[in-house]
């Protein structure tokens, strides 16, 4: 078997750093309300891991968070307002590509759009890991 993957990314300022341990879980793209206006995109990237196997490593340590919804918080940087991600209850901790310091790997290819219907018709969504 491989070693397993690592991925390391942080926040505009640098306060808050990441580094998740793979194997990545249901990369996705999403385009609803929350998603659109918590990052400021018409479409969010996403990948999963399991709480225990993402670091913060940031001199900000954990990242703020504002509960969005009965089971989720969305975590962004104090300092710098960047977007990176959301900390589920379950635990899951969602974190968004576009703050990983490289998303051109293939096990980050989104493989589904979640509520695509959000989105303004002239925008299309497309990954290389969607069949369609
Ligand atoms: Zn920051
Ligand atoms: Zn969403």
């Amino acid at each position: 078997m491989a070693k397993p993957s690592t991925f390391e990314g942080g926040c505009l300022c640098g306060r808050v750093r990441f580094v998740a341990h793979g194997p990545a879980l249901k990369p996705h793209t999403c385009s609803c309300k929350l998603c659109q206006r918590h990052t400021g995109a018409l479409t969010a990237a996403w990948v999963e891991f399991p709480a225990s196997s993402v670091e913060w490593t940031g001199p900000g340590g954990t990242p703020a968070t504002w509960r969005s919804s009965a089971w989720s918080s969305r975590a962004f940087c104090s300092a710098c307002g960047s977007s990176i991600g959301a900390i589920d209850d379950q635990p899951t901790v969602a974190l968004l590509l576009g703050v990983f310091d490289s998303a051109n790997r293939k096990e980050l290819a989104a493989t589904s759009h979640s509520y695509v219907s959000p989105r303004p018709k002239w925008w299309h969504v497309h990954s290389d890991g969607e069949a369609g």
